[in-house]
């Protein structure tokens, strides 16, 4: 039996240290805000991703559709069934075509219905509309799940904690599972601190009216999607290019004196800074409900990705030994946080 630190209770980190207490360690997990999945795994676009969205990289889809199934039977109880999942590829500006779109699904065994005629999409800007087998997944409920699941497999959690270099020295092993604070902890002995692609986003939330339970995600470039948020019958938006208030490549995320009071607060009605009007704009060229949407509040919160990626918009999890006491996990999409932790385990 080892002493482990999980510093991050994201989702991964999370993951990971029920994982290793299930496996007879002993287990610490460390988050510094008051509750566990408040960063990246609480704010999203709460996909749980099959593959659809990644035309430009099998391997990503091919990973999160293995993913899938080890995260719904850990986590089924966050996971929205039954609701409608649309895919559309723009006439104009896609980075993929129509054909090499549903060919790539047929490779990847995606189940898809085209849809001739989708009345919440504007046909005459779209080359073609798919219903994909997809689900959601809620994050109040996750964070239920997560929070019965440590305390099941007795981990102890420290919350309001942000681990340090000298907390960690007792501990045999250390994960970190930090996402945007990858390489904080990294100790200058063990010389492997990486560059990551940070991107400070906003995630708005809208009533909108007429899309209950529907997804739509316009594919395949600088184009947006919706989702509904949880049970609270709002949706969340998303756009590649609106959602990014703020962008760096490097060690660490440099963010924005305004904006930094913002991230990773939940939901912020009237938040001073919003990019919501650049996201109706553009959102209702295509999706004539956004029209209408009334802005209830936005998220804030950091992505993390590997840099100059755009060419295939890959989402890998990478989880490394760093040396003999660190393993680090770089998290890519939430549906393999399962896979990873076992990852985890066998490196303990
Ligand atoms: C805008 C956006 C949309 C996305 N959409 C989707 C989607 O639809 N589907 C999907 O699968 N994925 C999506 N992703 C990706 C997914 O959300 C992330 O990959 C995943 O949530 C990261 O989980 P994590 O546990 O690694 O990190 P996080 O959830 O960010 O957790 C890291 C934790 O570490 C804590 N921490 C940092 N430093 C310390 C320290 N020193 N001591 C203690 N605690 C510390 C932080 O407070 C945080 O809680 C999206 C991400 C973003 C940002």
């Amino acid at each position: 039996m080892k002493r482990v630190a999980v510093v991050g209770g994201g989702i991964f980190g999370a993951t990971a240290a029920i994982y290793a207490a299930r496996a007879g360690h002993e287990v610490h997990l460390f988050e510094k805000e008051s509750d566990v999945l408040q960063a990246a795994s609480g704010i999203n676009q709460y996909r749980l991703h099959r593959g659809y969205h990644y035309p430009r990289s099998s391997d990503t889809a091919r990973s999160a559709k293995e993913a899938d199934v080890s995260f719904r039977d850990e986590y089924r109880e966050a996971v929205i069934e039954n609701g409608r999942h649309i895919y559309a590829i723009a006439k104009e500006g896609s980075l993929v075509a129509p054909e090499a779109f549903l060919a790539f699904c047929r490779e990847q065994g995606l189940e898809v219905k085209e849809i001739p005629a989708e009345p919440h999409l504007v046909p005459n800007l779209v080359a073609l509309v798919v219903e994909g087998e997809e689900s959601w997944m809620d994050p109040a409920a996750l964070r239920r799940v997560v929070l019965k699941k440590l305390k099941e497999s007795g981990v102890e959690l420290h919350l309001n904690t942000r681990a340090t270099p000298e907390m960690l020295e007792s501990f045999d092993t250390v994960v970190l599972a930090t996402y945007a604070r990858l390489n904080e902890l990294v100790p200058p002995e063990v010389d492997v601190t990486q560059e990551y692609q940070y991107e400070v986003c906003e995630k708005p939330v809208v009533r909108l009216s007429g899309l209950e339970n529907i997804g739509i995600v316009v594919l395949d470039g600088p184009f947006m999607c919706a989702d509904p948020w949880g049970d609270s019958g709002l949706h969340v938006l998303g756009n590649v290019v609106h959602a990014i208030h703020a962008t760096n490549i490097g060690r660490t995320p440099i963010i924005p004196e305004n904006l930094a009071p913002l991230l990773d607060r939940g939901l912020i009605k009237n938040p001073p800074i919003t990019k919501i009007q650049d996201f109706i704009a553009s959102g209702s060229q295509y999706i004539p409900a956004l029209g209408t949407a009334e802005h209830v509040g936005s998220l804030f919160t950091i992505r993390t990705v590997l840099p100059r990626l755009e060419k295939t918009d890959a989402r890998p999890t990478i989880v490394t030994k760093l040396s003999d006491r660190y393993i680090r996990i770089f998290s890519g999409k939430i549906g393999n946080c399962v896979e990873a932790a076992k990852e985890v385990v066998a490196l303990l």
